[in-house]
C-alpha cells in the first residue's frame, strides 16, 4: 500500500482540541489550516494556525457543522487532509465519505467503519455477535410506547431509554416506575428528534452505581490494532465527564486483558482503523459491559499520552498516511498514573452554569509533570455559542497520590481571573476522602459531594470563593517563604482528615 504523506492539515475544530492538533503538525513540520465562525475570529485556533478560513456565523449548523463549507475551505487552502478533532464532524460518516470523494485524507476510521458503529442499536448488535458483553437491553430500536413496556418489564426497572444515535450524554432517561414509562419514552424521542436529527431510541438496564471505564485502541490500515490501557471517567455531571484517569484503581491486570480484547474484537468486527475507544460500564462485581464506540479522537486522550509516551494525534496522522502502527501490543507498558481534569466556563457552586466574560487575567501552572491543554489566553472573550471547555489540565505522577497531589498544586497555580471556573470544583473533589480513597462511580458526585445539593446558595457560594482564593493566597505567602513540603494547605482547609469542611 502507498502511503500518502500528509503536507498541510486543515482542522475543521475550535477551542483546545484544535489547537493540540495544530501543535501536534506544527512540530512535525506539517503546514495548518483552520476554520472558524465569525465569533470565534479572536480565537486562540484561529491566530496558532498558518492560516484560518471564516466559514459562517456563530450557529454550528452554519460553520463548524457546514460539511460544503468545510470542504471548501479546505480546497482554498490547498490542504491534503482534514483533523476532525472531537464533537463537530468527527463521527460523521456523511463527512468522512466527502472527504474521500474530494480526494482529501480524513484523519480517523474510514466511513463504512464510523456508521458500523456510530449508532448505538447497531453497534451493540455488532460487537455482541463478536463476543463482547452487552448492558442488558433490546438491540433494536423501539417501535413504539407499548413495545418499550414489554421490553423495559423483560429487562427489569429501573431502565434507561436512550437515543441510538445519541451522544455527550444527551437524551437519556431513566426510568423507575412502568407508570412512567410512556411520557418518558415520548419525550426522549422528540429530544433525540431535535438534537440529532433521529427518533430513534431503545432501552436497557439501569444499572445502579456503575464505573465508567473505556478503552483506548489504535487500529492501522495493514491489520494491526494495540489497546493502550484504560481510562476511569466515572466521575460525571449529568453523564458528562468532570474528571479522568489511567489507570483505574479498580482494574486488575486480568480484567484489563480481559476488557482490552474485548474492545479490540470490537473494532475489529467493523473492520476498524485509527484511533477509537470503547466504553464500558463496570458493575461491583468487575463485569463489564459495552456501552459504545467513539469513533474519534477523545477529550481525556492527553492521560493515555502520559502514561504510554505516545502522541495519539500524531499516531493518527501517521496512520491516515497509511504507516503501520509504531508499537506492538508489547511495547505498551504504562508507567505511573495520570489524571485530567476539565476546566469549564461554568460556575460550579451555581448548578454549573455557564460563565462566559472577558478572561482578564491568565497563567498556567509550570511543573516537570503538569501539561496544560487551552484555547484561551489573557484578553479572549468566553462566548455563549460553544461548549463551555476551556482548558485541560493533566497531571502525572509515579503512582495515584503524587499524581492527585501534583494536580491539586497545579489547579492552585492555575489564575483564570475574569470568569468563573470549575477549577475550586476540581479542588474540593482531589481533597475528597472518597475520591481519594479511589470510591468512584458514576453517581459519586450526587453521594459523596454536597456541593451539588447546596449549590444555588448565597453563602455556600461565598465560602467556597473564599476558599478557592484562600488556597491560591496560601500558595503565595508560603512561597514567598519558602520551597513547600507537599501541599498542606489545600488538604487542611477541603479535606481536613476526621473534620468536616467548613461549607459542608
Ligand atoms: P453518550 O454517548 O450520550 O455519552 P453513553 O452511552 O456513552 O452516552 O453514556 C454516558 C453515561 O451515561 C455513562 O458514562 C454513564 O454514566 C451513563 N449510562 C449510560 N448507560 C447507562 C446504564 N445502562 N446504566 C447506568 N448508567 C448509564
Amino acid at each position: 500500500m502507498a502511503l500518502r504523506p500528509i503536507k498541510k492539515v486543515l482542522v475543521a475544530n475550535r477551542g483546545e482540541i484544535a489547537c493540540r492538533v495544530i501543535a501536534c503538525c506544527q512540530a512535525r513540520g506539517i503546514a495548518t489550516a483552520t476554520v472558524f465562525s465569525e465569533p470565534d475570529r479572536a480565537s486562540r485556533h484561529v491566530l496558532d494556525a498558518g492560516e484560518a478560513i471564516c466559514i459562517g456565523p456563530a450557529p454550528a449548523r452554519e460553520s463548524y457543522l457546514d460539511i460544503g463549507k468545510v470542504l471548501a475551505a479546505a480546497k482554498k487552502c490547498g490542504a491534503d487532509a482534514i483533523h476532525p478533532g472531537y464533537g463537530f464532524l468527527s463521527e460523521n460518516a456523511v463527512f468522512a465519505a466527502a472527504c474521500d470523494e474530494a480526494g482529501l485524507l480524513f484523519i480517523g476510521p474510514t466511513a463504512s467503519a464510523i456508521r458500523a458503529l456510530g449508532n448505538k442499536t447497531a453497534a451493540r448488535q455488532l460487537v455482541s455477535r463478536h463476543g463482547v458483553p452487552l448492558v442488558p437491553g433490546v438491540e433494536e430500536p423501539i417501535a413504539s410506547a407499548r413495545e418499550g413496556l414489554e421490553a423495559a418489564g423483560r429487562i427489569g426497572f429501573p431502565v434507561l431509554i436512550k437515543a441510538a444515535a445519541g451522544g455527550g450524554g444527551k437524551g437519556m432517561r431513566v426510568v423507575r416506575e412502568p407508570s412512567d414509562f410512556a411520557s418518558a419514552f415520548e419525550r426522549a424521542g422528540s429530544e433525540a428528534m431535535a438534537s440529532f436529527g433521529d427518533s430513534s431510541i431503545y432501552v436497557e438496564k439501569y444499572l445502579a452505581s456503575p464505573r465508567h471505564i473505556e478503552v483506548q485502541v489504535m487500529a492501522d490500515l495493514h491489520g494491526h490494532a494495540v489497546y493502550l490501557g484504560e481510562r476511569e471517567c466515572s466521575v460525571q455531571r449529568r453523564h458528562q465527564k468532570l474528571l479522568e484517569e489511567t489507570p483505574s484503581v479498580c482494574v486488575t491486570p486480568q480484567l484489563r486483558l480481559r476488557m482490552g480484547e474485548a474492545a479490540l474484537a470490537a473494532v475489529r468486527a467493523a473492520g476498524y482503523s485509527n484511533l477509537g475507544t470503547v466504553e464500558f460500564l463496570v458493575d461491583e462485581e468487575r463485569n463489564f459491559f459495552f456501552l459504545e464506540v467513539n469513533t474519534r479522537l477523545q477529550v481525556e486522550h492527553p492521560v493515555t499520552e502520559a502514561v504510554t509516551g505516545l502522541d495519539l494525534v500524531y499516531e493518527q496522522i501517521r496512520i491516515a498516511e497509511g504507516h503501520e502502527l509504531s508499537v506492538r501490543q508489547q511495547d505498551v507498558q504504562p508507567r505511573g498514573h495520570a489524571i485530567e481534569c476539565r476546566v469549564s466556563a461554568e460556575d460550579p457552586f451555581a448548578g454549573f452554569v455557564p460563565s462566559p466574560g472577558r478572561i482578564r487575567v491568565y497563567k498556567e501552572p509550570r511543573a516537570p509533570w503538569v501539561r496544560v491543554d487551552t484555547g484561551i489566553y489573557a484578553g479572549y472573550e468566553v462566548s455563549l455559542h460553544y461548549d463551555p471547555l476551556l482548558s485541560k489540565v493533566i497531571a502525572w505522577g509515579p503512582d495515584r497520590a503524587t499524581a492527585i497531589e501534583r494536580m491539586a498544586d497545579a489547579l492552585r497555580d492555575y489564575v483564570i481571573e475574569g470568569i468563573r471556573t470549575s477549577i475550586p470544583f476540581h479542588l474540593l473533589l482531589l481533597s475528597n476522602p472518597q475520591f481519594v480513597a479511589g470510591n468512584l462511580a458514576t453517581d459519586f458526585i450526587d453521594r459523596h459531594m454536597e456541593i451539588e445539593q447546596s449549590g444555588g446558595s448565597r453563602e455556600h457560594r461565598d465560602v467556597a470563593a473564599f476558599a478557592a482564593a484562600w488556597l491560591r493566597h496560601t500558595r503565595t505567602a508560603e512561597s514567598a517563604k519558602a520551597p513547600r513540603a507537599g501541599s498542606a494547605g489545600n488538604w487542611q482547609l477541603a479535606g481536613r482528615p476526621g473534620g468536616r469542611r467548613p461549607w459542608a
